[in-house]
């Protein structure tokens, strides 16, 4: 109740805020260029921050609360300084809290000593959104990662944040159930980190994103009081907050239990792997299959240059002569999932198909999808870097962009590799190159935002997955109008008016109206 009292009040007190200046100035200093309220994103590595130094202080009260779980080692706080993105900054103190009740005395403490905090989970994101920029104290979760109470009758498990995404499955298969939500990187993605950045996976094609399977979250709000978010019951009163946590990176709090739904296993599943000798002809039959009614668990592709890398790092049988392959997944009652076999048979007929493999057991299912979840790993087969790109194009526009993609990496001499969630237009277009070239970085940033301009320009938007973060906040603009941004933030203010949580992620300086533009993405955050 408490928040859903607050929303109220700030929603109502920010009708007045945006009054205090022309909203039009403030953005035009991130770089609105336009009367339609675009924002051209700025270049990377041109900004400063300032640094708060450490305060010993600080670091006795946390002390006194988890005593040698306060980490400011040097090893440590340079594996806090990265996520799974290009992007670094530099902690200064990790706290590895266990339970809830130490999450709400580090806030607390923070509070008392004006210092922000970043919730991190596995460190596993790509958009830099536990990378630790303002110099925020980090709260870990690694060490809050018990399965509380699993009830099969309303298939529904409590769990904290810390926990990983496949524990999870692995815990509920024996009693039928799984957790459908499956990053590929679901070996050592927290469900924390799931809910925060709202990920998605192969199978959410059908089951949707995390946001379907979270029922309630308890959380440690900024102010550091401990709410519970959203609730049990089939169709849960007042306003969704719930909704409104999921995918808001950190900015809104510490997620301390997660309440996940559970998904029943499927009595039957069949994989195919279909190949085309022209990767027109793939996408085509992605946006026919769905067009024929026919929604797959999982719908996958992969280009010429993935399947190669891939095939040279797993041996899957992928056929390294096609241009692009599909590996679509079917999952059901048995003879639902014949038909849809039959279906997905015939739709790739009229499109050119080559082979259409279809897993004989569950051992060739396994080998097919291990080339599909290896596939970034495998990049390291043609250059040690990559950058992983992460953008949603309308399925009918795949060929058209993917197209761009090949041109905008040849034009910037970088090498580019697609695999992909095609059946959500979900592109993830590898950049990958050696970072001891000299230059090669800004070429491939330079690659990355054409990248997103495409994306965009066919109508598609910023992220599908991955979130915002760090690296797509300056590009928000593209998408949203100042008038969407600034209300975007009265509703981070309503839950984080100083702005301590994950501070500088998601929306860019200047979308509050308040904004003193004093803090940008910091120099030398790219790497
Ligand atoms: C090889 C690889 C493959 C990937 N494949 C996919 C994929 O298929 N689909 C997909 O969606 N993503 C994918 N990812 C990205 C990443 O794994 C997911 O975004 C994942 O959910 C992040 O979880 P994490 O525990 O690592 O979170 P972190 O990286 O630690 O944090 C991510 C964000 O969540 C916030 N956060 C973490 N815990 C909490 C908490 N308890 N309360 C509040 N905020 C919190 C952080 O502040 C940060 O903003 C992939 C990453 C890699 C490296």
């Amino acid at each position: 109740m408490h928040v859903q009292a607050l929303v109220r009040k700030v929603m109502s007190k920010s009708q007045v805020r945006c009054s205090l200046g022309s909203s039009k100035d403030n953005h035009s200093r991130s770089g609105l260029d336009d009367a339609k309220g675009f924002v051209t994103p700025p270049s990377y590595g041109t900004f400063v921050i300032v640094q708060i130094s450490p305060d010993a202080k600080l670091h006795d009260d946390l002390r006194s609360v988890l005593g040698d779980r306060v980490r400011d080692g040097d090893f440590e706080l340079g594996l806090y300084g990265k996520d799974g993105s290009v992007l670094q900054g530099q902690p200064s103190l990790v706290c590895l809290p266990v339970d809830t009740n130490e999450v709400r005395q580090i806030v607390e403490i923070c509070r008392q000593h004006d210092r922000p905090f970043l919730a991190r989970g596995s460190g596993t994101g790509l958009a830099g959104g536990a990378v630790p920029v303002g110099d925020p104290v980090i709260i870990a979760t690694a060490k809050m990662n018990q399965i509380i109470e699993v009830d099969l009758e309303n298939r529904i498990a409590w769990v904290e944040p810390g926990v990983l995404n496949l524990d999870l499955t692995k815990e509920l298969t024996p009693l039928g159930f799984h957790f459908a939500p499956d990053p590929s990187s679901q070996q050592v993605c927290s469900i924390g980190g799931n809910v925060a950045n709202n990920s998605g996976g192969p199978h959410c094609l059908a089951y949707g994103v995390t946001s379907a399977h979270v029922a309630a979250i308890e959380v440690v709000l900024p102010d550091g009081s401990v709410t519970v978010l959203g609730d049990l019951s089939p169709e849960p009163s007042g306003y969704d907050l719930r909704g409104l946590f999921v995918g808001s990176e950190g900015t809104m709090g510490v997620a301390t239990k997660v309440a996940v739904r559970l998904t029943p296993n499927p009595p039957a599943i069949r994989t195919l792997l279909l190949d085309f000798p022209d990767v027109r002809d793939g996408a085509a039959t992605v946006s026919a299959i769905i067009a024929a009614g026919l929604i797959p668990a999982a719908l996958e592709m992969m280009d010429k240059r993935a399947i190669e890398i891939v095939e040279a790092f797993v041996n899957a049988g992928y056929p390294t002569e096609a241009d692009a392959v599909l590996l679509v997944e079917l999952d059901g009652l048995p003879g639902g999932v014949e038909h849809g076999v039959e279906v997905v048979r015939s739709v790739a007929e009229r499109h050119q198909v080559g082979n259409i493999r279809v897993a004989a057991d569950n051992e060739e299912r396994e080998l097919l999808w291990k080339g599909r979840k290896n596939a970034f790993g495998a990049v390291a087969r043609i250059k040690p870097d990559y950058y992983l790109h992460d953008t949603v194009v309308p399925r009918g526009k795949l060929v058209e962009v993917l197209e761009k993609v090949y041109k905008i990496a040849d034009a910037y001499d970088l090498i580019a590799v697609n695999v992909f969630h095609a059946g959500d237009g979900n592109l993830h277009p590898i950049l990958a190159y050696d970072s001891d070239e000299a230059g090669v970085l800004e070429r491939v940033h330079a690659a990355g935002r054409a990248i997103v301009t495409a994306s965009i320009e066919a109508g598609g938007v910023l992220s599908g997955e991955h979130g915002i973060g760090l690296e797509k906040r300056d590009y928000m603009g593209m998408l949203f109008s100042t008038h969407d941004m600034a209300t975007q933030d009265m509703v981070r203010e309503v839950f984080d008016p100083q702005g301590f949580a994950n501070p500088l992620k998601v929306l860019p300086s200047g979308s509050r109206c308040s904004d003193s533009f004093g803090q940008h993405v910091p120099d030398g955050a790219w790497v």
